[in-house]
């Protein structure tokens, strides 16, 4: 399968006044064609920096970065601009990310202006159209998002992410501010859209139930770095990485003669600036050994397709 999108070894550092923080640091990922990588872990694991990072919002501090098969990690402006059309992004609280003193209508539209290609009148029936699209009714039009609630909102966002037919979204977080019968309305959403236009997601979310129900593949972040990717059945069927297998077994079953004993996640969290060398889980893992401590564990695949970075599986 092509891949969409792929970086190799991207790190993201930031200068702070007490050192330097890997916010993401060597991560390696590949996205084929028409397929949805959900990016999962703790807040603070680098997740929403990788997203700004694959669609350029955020310069790279190494490694390096492919779209559609291009080397893009130091593109210039003016090819930027192109792929910025071509790549978009859905956020995860729709309010903020749209402005209040818009109508629905302007909102939309705002990309289209912004790209000039269409005329005032095409404008206006691509907005409309994009609204039917996204399932958002044309009596809207005028509304402002206030008047709307998370779920509308959150459909104006995409609808606008569409607008220049983008063929890569990144949907951070979008249905963590949603009521949970919404969320599951705008999940479905964005697999309809993925069928009928072909796109390619990467989705970033806390909530393991959210990225199983719309991944093909899974990749478990924890301090910056990735710790576990797979496809999405086998990671729930055969989780390797004690941090994985810990998150998994905190999501609730609901057949109550099959619950599972939840692994509590004990211990200090290493810090992500100047980070020590060695596992990053170390201090909280259940598995650790001195070797945790002192050396760095790479990712490696360990069964076709299941790639995990710990001692164990070396
Ligand atoms: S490398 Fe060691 S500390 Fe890290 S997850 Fe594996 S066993 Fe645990």
């Amino acid at each position: 399968m092509n891949s969409k999108v792929e970086t190799r070894d991207l790190k993201k550092y930031f200068q702070t006044p007490t050192g330097t923080l890997h916010a993401v640091d060597g991560v390696s990922l590949k996205i084929g064609e028409r397929q949805t990588l959900g990016v999962v872990g703790e807040s603070g694991c680098g997740k929403s920096t990788l997203g700004r990072l694959i669609i350029k919002l955020l310069g790279n501090t190494d490694g390096s970065l492919f779209f559609d098969g291009k080397d893009i990690t130091n593109i210039d402006k003016k090819e930027l601009r192109e792929l910025r059309w071509k790549m978009q992004m859905i956020f995860q609280d729709p309010y903020s990310s749209v402005n209040p003193r818009m109508t629905v209508s302007q909102i939309i539209a705002e990309p289209l202006k912004i790209q000039n290609k269409l005329t005032g009148s095409e404008r206006e029936e691509r907005v409309e159209e994009l609204m039917k699209t996204v399932g958002l009714d044309s009596r809207y039009r005028m509304t402002y998002p206030h008047e709307l609630d998370g779920g509308r909102r959150q459909r104006i966002s995409i609808a606008r992410a569409l607008a220049l037919n983008p063929s890569f979204i990144v949907c951070d977080e979008p249905v963590s501010a949603l009521d949970v019968s919404i969320q599951a309305q705008i999940l479905n959403l964005l697999k309809d859209l993925q069928d009928q236009f072909g796109m390619t997601f990467l989705f970033i979310s806390h909530n393991l139930a959210v990225v199983k129900y719309i991944s093909h593949s899974i990749m478990v972040m924890y301090l910056g770095v990735s710790v576990e990717q797979c496809q999405t059945e086998e990671l729930f069927g055969n989780p390797l990485h004690p941090y994985t297998r810990a998150l998994l077994s905190a999501v609730p079953v609901a057949d109550i003669h099959h619950q599972k004993k939840e692994i509590a996640i004990k211990g200090e969290l290493t810090s992500p600036i100047n980070p020590p060398p060695g596992c990053r889980f170390a201090p909280r893992c259940p598995c650790s050994s001195e070797r945790c401590f002192q050396e760095t564990p790479k990712q490696k695949e360990v069964k076709k397709g299941h790639l995990v970075a710990c001692h164990l599986y070396e």
